[in-house]
């Protein structure tokens, strides 16, 4: 099993102390919501191994999103551990509006029409906040409800009403989306609320945004201008749950920072059957090129009502990780479940099992007979290759753009990968990315300034002692931001 060492980072001072104990390298996404709008409820959450908090802007408001996000900040700085700050964009998603009575129940074989409008849904008729979506649909196409609890056919449309039967039938909620898995509808992937949200997350400080139903590479574009252009140099997370996203995948991650396999969508708008080998795929490729990847929704859905999981729940984590997973998210599970922090602990328990089945040499295996070119990769498989040959206490990789921390964690170094930043940013960026520990250090100027840092670094936070061997891979200081050039075996207090 990885022993892996917990450290705090005070990132004012530098100063770091070492908390020791076992934890894991898959890192952990966390929603919060309602369940857990409390540091009485984050911090234990942070504890048991939450790297990162997601809020997800469909639902609440500004004031909701802002102490939400306030409690994250305030939970970190109590735990003294960072954690990321994810903001999930609702794109184009259509949703009914606000239902009678909050719920009502589609029976099989009913007529239901949809119609845009701001008025309460009856058995009858059912808000829709999209106003074109008579002109985008016709006769023989299905929609779906409720992320494919309830199926409707169209019959017909008139005006602008979009007149149904119900296929499959179930109690529809007031705000519940709508997907029309045949249709790829003209609604922009960036609509003008996200972009309020965007600007309204850069304020607050977000690592990442995930952008929802991406759909090709100039979605992706589209955010990361207008992100870019409100100088933030935030991560874009590009959620597939299209068929046309999972298509044009390659493309997408040429311009993405990351990738959310974001199974709810994807199990509606492809058939569901699909869902496991697309996740597969998706993984694969994004480790091919190096990007993180989420593995998210309804990992631990039992345990919104239970305090443990089902045996089919611990077997997809488990199979997640193995498939190389970056990250697994929790949704409901955390943000409005009855047992957040049980979610965690039992998430982190399972990613740790899972973790000490991954066959190391076989994945370098793999990567070397596709290596890119260039020095940066082959040094860094390197790396990783001589970590696992000589036992390495660690990887240390002192990083400006956090390029060569994720260069290593692409080969699933089976030492902990150190990330020495001078930059709090780039440090909780990496909170995404597999085996990565970021820690805060001022700028290294020179190689042997690094060296000793990174010995310095290793003894104090207890990933290694007198006399075992770490590895150093890094850029040299004179050398442009992102270029790794250097590797390094060090025997801590011998080398000097
Ligand atoms: C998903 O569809 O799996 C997802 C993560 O997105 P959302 O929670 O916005 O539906």
């Amino acid at each position: 099993m990885r022993k892996f060492t917990d450290r705090r980072v005070n990132t004012l001072s530098f100063l770091i102390i070492a908390v020791v104990m076992d934890t894991f390298a898959t890192k952990i996404v966390c929603t919060v919501g309602p369940a857990s709008s409390t540091t009485g409820t984050i911090c234990p959450m942070i504890k048991a191994g939450m790297n990162v908090a997601r809020v997800n802007l469909s639902h609440g408001n500004r004031s909701t999103h802002k102490s939400l996000i306030d409690a994250v900040r305030k939970a970190s700085s109590i735990t003294d551990k960072p954690v990321g700050l994810l903001l999930d964009l609702p794109g184009p998603r259509i949703r009914v509006g606000k239902i009678r009575k909050s719920s009502i129940m589609l029976e099989r074989g009913a007529k239901i029409t949809l119609s845009p409008g701001d008025f309460e849904g009856t058995q009858n008729i059912i808000p829709v906040d999209y106003a074109d979506l008579a002109s985008e649909v016709s006769a023989g196409d299905d929609i779906s409800l409720a992320n494919g609890l309830i199926t409707l056919k169209v019959d017909r449309v008139k005006g602008n009403d979009v007149i149904c039967r119900v296929v499959v039938g179930g109690l529809l909620f007031s705000r519940k989306g709508v997907n029309i898995p045949s249709r790829s509808l003209k609604l922009p992937a960036i609509t003008d609320v996200d972009k309020t949200h965007i600007r309204f997350g850069i304020e607050a400080g977000a690592d990442f945004f995930a952008v929802s139903f991406v759909r090709g590479p100039d979605d992706v574009r589209v955010a990361k201008d207008l992100i870019r252009d409100n100088d933030s140099n935030a991560m874009v997370i590009a959620k597939i749950e299209k068929a046309e996203g999972f298509r044009r995948l390659k493309e997408i991650l040429e311009v993405a920072d990351g990738i959310m396999v974001a199974r709810g969508d994807l199990g509606v708008e492809l058939p569901i059957e699909r869902t496991p080998i697309i996740q597969k795929r998706i993984i694969e490729e994004c480790n091919n090129a190096g990007k993180p990847v989420i593995t998210a929704t309804q990992m631990l859905m039992s345990m919104v009502n239970s305090p443990t999981p089902t045996r089919a729940e611990v077997t997809d984590i488990a199979n997640a990780v193995l498939d190389g997973t970056d990250a697994v998210m929790l949704s409901e599970e955390t943000a409005v479940g009855s047992y957040p922090v049980q979610a965690v602990k039992v998430m982190s328990k399972i990613v740790q099992e899972a973790e000490s089945a991954i066959d190391h040499r076989a994945v370098i295996r793999k990567h070397r007979e596709n290596l890119e070119p260039g020095i940066g990769e082959a040094l860094s498989l390197s790396a990783v290759e001589l970590a696992l040959n000589i036992n390495a206490a660690a990887v240390v990789a002192p990083t400006r753009s956090g390029l060569t921390a994720r260069r290593i964690s692409r080969y699933r170094c089976s030492q902990p990968i150190l990330a020495l930043t001078g930059n709090e940013n780039v440090g909780r960026q990496l909170l995404i990315s597999w085996g990565v520990i970021p820690i805060m250090c001022r700028t290294l100027k020179t190689a042997e300034a690094i060296f000793r840092k990174s010995e310095e670094i290793v003894l104090k936070n207890k990933y290694g002692k007198i006399g075992d061997q770490i590895i150093v891979a890094a850029g040299s200081p004179t050398s442009p931001k992102g270029r790794t050039d250097i590797i390094r075996v060090l025997t801590l207090g011998k080398s000097q």
